[in-house]
């Protein structure tokens, strides 16, 4: 398995390999980033076929943190951790709790959240080992579960979108298509049901679709239809990698902006969407107002309305973001990574070292903003 010389391990400053036979933990905590700050993002427990996907899977997903949180103007560097193993049979409270002493040993250099395969039950599990696991039910500023805030920000995206494309401030009348209506498809289903928006759903769970769909008064559709229907947005907010070669080429709407994590199957399809003419919401910033309300955890914010407030700003930074594109004539998922890089090599040159966090003195400042 290749670490240093592995296609995504872009500089990672830290990758922890922790193994606890008594428990069966097998696990990857990636340290992309911490030049803004301690590195924060999910961990995932997943079946990964192999070390070296979970490895890839950690990397990718780190540098995807340090990109999230920098442009979400957070006090926060990217970090992200895999545990190896299927979150429905092999997750058990010794395996979570290895887990937990793993993050600790890092001293707060990597603060851990749930991510797909873990919840709030696990953090707080978790959190009997460490101070360093947030998205907890209990404890000074805990936030819970965080996609009602992932997808108020949601809300955000699709508004700076339909604003930059169509000219209009007022969702009233359009129609939005959302694929998944899990955790954060069925609150955004809700919020933009409360906007007037005539909602078009799809999900692999029909229970799910049955749910949303009589308290939202969603319309219903096969899961393969849902990314090409006519409709003013498409919001993927299930899987990532959904939008490939074929998915755009048979996409119908002026805007794509949804809450699903790697929404871009490769680099190249943010090039291609921009070649369709559709405007596309950068996944990373779309979906950033979980990670915004663990930011507040992590600081022990109390202040809701605050949080929320940097949550909607994500609008503003959307709308800078299509400017930009617009006026260089490039796609919107370029100038996002050009942005969040730019950000952090602005931080690595004050900062001087790379990392200011030192093992042990975590920085706990209250802030909310970087
Ligand atoms: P979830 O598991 O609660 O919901 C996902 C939903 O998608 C499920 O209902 C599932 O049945 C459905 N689904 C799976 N495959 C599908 C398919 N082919 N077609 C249609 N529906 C399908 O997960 P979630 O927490 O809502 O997260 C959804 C996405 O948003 C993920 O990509 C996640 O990484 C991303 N995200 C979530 C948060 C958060 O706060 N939960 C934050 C940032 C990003």
């Amino acid at each position: 398995m290749t670490v240093f010389s592995n296609p995504h391990f872009d500089g990672h400053e830290r990758v922890v390999f922790a193994h606890d036979a008594a428990s069966g933990l097998r696990a990857i905590i990636a340290i992309h980033d911490t030049a803004l700050g301690p590195a924060v993002g999910g961990c995932r427990m997943w079946p990964y076929a192999s070390d070296e996907a979970a490895l890839a899977d950690v990397l990718r997903l780190s540098r995807g943190m340090s990109y999230k949180n920098a442009l979400a103007d957070l006090p926060l560097g990217g970090g992200k951790s895999v545990i190896i193993g299927d979150p429905r049979t092999d997750k058990t409270e010794a395996l979570l709790r290895a887990f937990g002493r793993a993050v600790d040993g890092l001293g707060g250099r990597y603060r851990t959240a749930e991510d797909v395969g873990t919840s709030v039950v696990d953090m707080d599990i978790i959190g009997q080992e460490t101070r360093y696991a947030l998205g907890r039910s209990e404890g000074r500023a805990a936030i819970g579960d965080p996609s009602p805030y992932t997808a108020r920000g949601g809300l955000a995206a699709i508004k700076a979108a339909v604003h930059h494309k169509l000219g209009r401030r007022d969702l009233a009348g359009l129609r939005v298509a959302i694929q998944g209506v899990g955790h954060v498809g069925a609150h955004l289903a809700r919020l933009l049901k409360a906007e007037g928006v005539e909602l078009v759903i799809a999900d692999v769970n029909a229970d799910q679709v049955r749910a949303v769909a009589e308290e939202t008064g969603a319309a219903p559709v096969e899961v393969d239809r849902i990314l090409s229907l006519a409709a003013d947005v498409v919001a993927p907010c299930a899987l990532g990698a959904v939008l490939d070669d074929q998915a755009i080429a048979t996409l119908n709407t002026p805007i794509v902006a949804g809450l699903a994590n790697n929404q871009l199957a490769e680099a190249r399809h943010g090039v291609l969407l921009h070649a369709r003419g559709i405007l596309y919401a950068p996944d990373y910033v779309a979906n950033a107002g979980g990670i915004i309300a663990v930011a507040a955890e992590n600081a022990g914010l109390t202040n809701l309305d605050q949080v929320i407030a940097k949550v909607e700003a994500i609008e503003g930074t959307l709308a800078t973001l299509f400017h930009r594109a617009d006026s260089e004539g490039r796609p919107t998922a370029e100038v996002a990574d050009t942005m969040a890089r730019d950000r952090l090599a602005r931080a690595h040159a004050q900062t001087q070292a790379p990392s200011h966090v030192q093992a042990g003195e975590p920085d706990d400042s209250r802030r909310l903003a970087g």
